[in-house]
């Protein structure tokens, strides 16, 4: 018998926290899970759940009108802000009910408390001191602001979710996911928004051709999108708020949404007295194993800042029980990542941008398809798709897929499996297309872009 309370104790119960903890039960070990929020995390209570379902809110706006194209009339649409907001509340609460009932089925202690190391064997939590042999921290992440003059007045995603009206005018800073999407999401919704992103263009790091793309795409729906735009301060007005940028010009609006990023949720956890090291942005810092600086205590998820995605999350989990309680060890591969940005129209991405790809393997064959969707045909609606192949000319190997249009990420993550499989450009040919399909464009093109370099 252990001379500790558990085997292993884990501090977070988002994704990765659940599935490690359960993983580690299965594999016999004696496990408490704390939570001092809700069980789910970041992902199903303050992320990507509610924000896709409010995605598809949004979409049906443009749905209702490109009916029209294929011989539908309708009446007057109506949307209602607090039926959605409380229907996408109920299902929150659901999925937080499953997640509960999944950790008890599998044996793990659920303490809904917040917890802090004391040292590497004894956390505090709920008053009461609790000591294990393993300590797991998967506390995730937390919006953050910069410090700009009336700040405290501009909101983050977690609260965007549970705004009491949709806002008439919407200002939204930031040029990543979270301020692209929910850009998308408040210009279907009805309101007027001004998209603020500070560099050349949003979504940085991502392909250049799906950046420019995205962007005309995004203006073509209305959104008014500004680069180069910093925020020199916010006041309250009588009417809602006045946002100055730094060019003197000033916006009115009912909603200042920041989406200037994340950073991990270290702050008071005790990491210091346990001996655990901080990287910059209070990251823990961790080998390829998610082990920290101190052998019995490993971190995973947000909180390392590694691929911050819940998925990237989850398997950081798996590896982690399979490494300490299954005898199995794995390191997690963070390689050729696939993901997606739910704006509309979505973009899906899987493996090396075309700029990354010159730079690690020089000469690179380039495939673009560009297109209406047929889809559009007869909804008139003035939407293209944009599919790219980036695949290195020496080996044929195809080191990137990219996509912006309709079902870009439903697609992406198939055509992930080939991408990280190593498959050639010739065995993309081979793939008999699927018609008429827009994913059928990524095994029948042919003809390479013309070599900038030639
Ligand atoms: P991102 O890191 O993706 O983007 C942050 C944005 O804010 C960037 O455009 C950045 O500009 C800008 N920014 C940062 N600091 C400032 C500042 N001081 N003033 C003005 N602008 C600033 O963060 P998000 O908040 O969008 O999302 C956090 C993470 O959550 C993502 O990186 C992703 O890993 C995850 N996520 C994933 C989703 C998905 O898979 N669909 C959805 C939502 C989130 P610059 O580029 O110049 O640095």
């Amino acid at each position: 018998m252990s001379d500790f309370d558990f085997d292993l104790f884990v501090i977070g119960a988002g994704s990765g926290g659940v599935r490690a903890s359960r993983m580690a039960s299965s594999y016999g070990a004696k496990v408490a899970i704390a939570e001092e929020s809700r069980v789910g995390g970041t992902c199903v209570i303050r992320g990507c759940v509610p924000k896709k379902l409010l995605v598809y809110a949004s979409h049906f706006h443009e749905d209702f009108a490109d009916a029209a194209g294929y011989g539908w009339s309708l009446s007057e649409a109506h949307f209602d802000w607090k039926t959605l907001i409380a229907n996408k509340d109920r299902e929150i609460d659901r999925l937080n009910g499953i997640y509960k009932k999944l950790l008890a089925g599998s044996n793990v202690e659920l303490i809904e408390e917040r917890a802090e190391l004391i040292d590497r064997h004894t956390v505090s939590v709920g008053g009461k001191k609790i000591t294990a042999k393993n300590i797991l921290i998967a506390v995730g992440g937390w919006p953050q602001k910069p410090d700009v003059p009336g700040i405290e007045h501009a909101i983050t995603s977690n609260e965007a979710f549970h705004l009491p009206e949709l806002p008439h005018r919407v200002v939204v800073v930031g040029g990543g996911y979270i301020a692209v999407e929910f850009a998308g999401i408040f210009n279907g919704l009805g309101a007027k928004v001004t998209q603020l992103y500070r560099g050349e263009q949003i979504l940085r790091g991502f392909d250049d051709d799906l950046r420019h793309f995205l962007a005309d795409e995004l203006r073509k729906k209305g959104i008014d999108l500004r680069v180069n735009s910093d925020v020199a301060s916010i006041e309250k007005t009588s009417a809602g708020y006045r946002v100055t940028l730094e060019d003197g010009s000033a916006i009115e609006a009912d909603c200042v949404l920041y989406a200037t990023g994340r950073r991990p949720k270290t702050d008071g956890l005790g990491l210091e007295a346990a001996g655990v090291e901080l990287g910059r942005d209070g990251a823990i810092k961790v080998d390829a194993y998610s082990k920290t600086s101190v052998d019995n205590i490993y971190a995973i998820g947000d909180c390392t800042n590694r691929v911050n995605l819940t998925p990237v999350a989850i398997k950081e989990g798996m590896a982690y029980a399979d490494t300490v309680f299954g005898k199995k060890p794995w390191p997690m591969d963070h390689t050729t990542i696939a993901s997606a940005v739910f704006s509309q129209p979505p973009l899906g991405t899987v493996g090396l941008t075309e700029a990354e790809a010159r730079r690690q393997y020089g000469a690179v064959d380039i495939y673009k398809a560009n297109f209406k969707p047929l889809k559009h045909t007869l909804s008139g609606r003035d939407e293209r798709t944009l599919m790219k192949l980036v695949v290195d000319r020496a080996s044929q190997i195809v080191l990137g897929a990219h996509m912006v249009g309709l079902d870009a990420a439903e697609i992406i993550q198939a055509i992930a499996i080939a991408v990280k499989m190593r498959a050639t450009k010739a065995q993309f040919d081979q793939t008999v297309a699927v018609h008429p399909t827009a994913a059928e464009e990524f095994v029948t093109m042919r003809v390479p872009e013309p070599d900038p370099a030639a």
